[in-house]
Order: structure tokens, then C-alpha cells, then sequence
């Protein structure tokens, strides 16, 4: 029986927790892998919008024997009829359960998710979206791009600097502006920089995520450079710098 008191917490919540089990891995890099599971029953009537993100509840051999840890990621290439799902992982060096398990995750291999669906969607009205973030940002980055209208454009900020970024799984939409940032300084220092230099736009919707520092940075700018009220932005942290997620 595998073990953690949150888990108790969310079954009084009744927040299922839902089988699957791997059946593909692929690396886009060497630090950038999509893990493939099937999971028949979670996806067969799942209400899929951008940013959608579950708990994948991981083996924490360092908190004893039989625990495991919840970490959130975001699902990509959601397909109903073949009953999978993927999970895209940045591998970092720093240790930790759900980056240690993705790297030596195999076909076969069974794990349980649970879903706690937010929906996020664009505000009436819309005429341009600014998407920012770090790569743990990118499979949401690619989601958002699957289901913005075409009419709407589209413009992509992410720090980064990782080698091999030309490998990166990326969503193809017409008119999308890509723009990687080389990380300078302190972390989002230069995402932010670039993102306070973007003309002004009419009706536009930001979203970031990232490690937390890169969106402190940059959530001041959207307030107040970019003069976005709440209604029209929406930022995350997905990671803190030096810091396990518990
Ligand atoms: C809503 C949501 C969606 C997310 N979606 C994704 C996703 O699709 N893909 C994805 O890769 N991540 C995603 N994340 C981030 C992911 O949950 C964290 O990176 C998580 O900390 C990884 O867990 P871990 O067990 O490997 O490391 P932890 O035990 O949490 O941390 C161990 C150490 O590793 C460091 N660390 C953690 N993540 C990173 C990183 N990316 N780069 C460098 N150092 C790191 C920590 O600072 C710490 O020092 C998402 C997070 C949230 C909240």
C-alpha cells in the first residue's frame, strides 16, 4: 500500500486516484523526455484545456520504503481513441523522486495520477496571448497552442539554457512568434526585460510559469508595465530553485 498522509486528505476530498501504465518513452533530448501511458478510463471522457495538469504520485525511496510523493505535470498529446495520455519531463540534475523516476521509467511500469482540473480559458475578447515561462512551462506553452483560435495571435517567451533546444517538441501554429531568452543575471531577470519591451498590444491575455523567482519576476511587468488587470493574466509557480517540492 503505498504511503503518504495526502493521500488520506484527498480521498476525504474524494479526488480519485487513477491507474496508468507506461508504454512509450521518448527523449527529445537528453534532458527533455515524453513519457507515454495508457489510461483508458481517465481519458476516455476527459475535458481537455490548455495548462490541464495532474498529480503523479512517484516512488520517494528517500522517505522510506513504500512512500511516494505527488508532483504536479501538465498532459500533452491527450488521445482518447487509443486511450493514452504523455507526460513531457525536464530532466535536471538535481535529485529528485519524479525526475529520478522519469529517468529510468520503462514501458510496463505502473503508477497512479490524480486530476484536480482548474479550468483556464481566454477572456472574451482577446486578440493577442503572451506566453511565458521557463521549459517546464513549454508543455503548457504547447497546449495553449493547440487551442488558441487562429485569429488570435500568439507570441512565446522562454528562459532557457539548455543545449539541444532545436529538438524541443513544439506546437505548430501559424503566425506564432518564438522567442528564447539566454538566462542573464538572476533567474527571469532577462524574461522579464524582454517581455517589458514587447509593443503594446490590444486585448491581450498573458499567461507564465515557471520556477518561482522567473515569475516574481515577471508577474510585475504583466500588472503594471503591461497594464493587465487579473482577468488578463494568469501566472503559476511549477518549481522553486534549491527547494525539494516535499
Ligand atoms: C501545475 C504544474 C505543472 C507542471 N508541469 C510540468 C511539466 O509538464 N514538466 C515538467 O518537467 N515539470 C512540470 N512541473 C514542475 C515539476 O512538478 C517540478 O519541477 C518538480 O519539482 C519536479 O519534482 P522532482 O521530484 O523531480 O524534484 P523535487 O523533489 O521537487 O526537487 C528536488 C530538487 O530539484 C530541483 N528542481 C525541481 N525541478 C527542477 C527543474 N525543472 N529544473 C532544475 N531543478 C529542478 C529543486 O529545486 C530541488 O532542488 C509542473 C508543476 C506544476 C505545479
Amino acid at each position: 500500500m503505498p504511503r503518504n498522509w495526502q493521500r488520506g486528505v484527498m480521498r476525504v476530498m474524494r479526488i480519485p486516484n487513477h491507474p496508468v501504465t507506461v508504454t512509450a518513452v521518448h527523449d527529445f533530448t537528453p534532458w527533455y523526455r515524453r513519457v507515454t501511458f495508457s489510461a483508458p478510463d481517465l481519458v476516455k471522457d476527459l475535458d481537455v484545456f490548455p495548462t490541464l495538469w495532474l498529480r503523479l504520485w512517484v516512488p520517494h525511496p528517500a522517505k522510506g520504503d513504500g512512500y511516494v510523493s505527488q508532483r504536479g505535470y501538465t498532459l500533452v498529446d491527450v488521445r482518447p481513441d487509443a486511450g493514452t495520455f504523455a507526460l513531457d519531463f525536464v530532466l535536471h540534475d538535481v535529485s529528485g523522486p519524479a525526475g529520478d523516476w522519469a529517468r529510468q521509467a520503462h514501458p510496463g511500469e505502473e503508477l497512479e495520477v490524480a486530476l484536480t482540473p482548474a479550468h483556464i480559458g481566454l477572456p472574451e475578447g482577446t486578440a493577442s496571448v503572451l506566453l511565458a515561462g521557463d521549459v517546464t512551462a513549454l508543455p503548457a506553452i504547447n497546449t495553449w497552442l493547440e487551442a488558441i483560435p487562429p485569429e488570435v495571435e500568439a507570441a512565446v517567451w522562454v528562459e532557457d539554457d539548455h543545449e539541444g533546444r532545436d529538438g524541443l517538441p513544439r506546437t505548430d501554429r501559424a503566425g506564432t512568434a518564438w522567442t528564447w531568452v539566454e538566462r542573464e543575471g538572476p533567474r527571469g531577470a532577462a524574461l522579464a526585460e524582454a517581455v517589458a519591451a514587447t509593443a503594446p498590444a490590444p486585448g491581450r491575455y498573458a499567461w507564465a510559469a515557471g520556477e518561482k523567482s522567473l515569475v516574481q519576476a515577471v508577474r510585475p511587468v504583466l500588472r503594471d508595465r503591461l497594464g493587465l488587470d487579473r482577468a488578463h493574466q494568469f501566472t503559476q509557480f511549477y518549481w522553486i530553485e534549491g527547494r525539494s517540492t516535499g
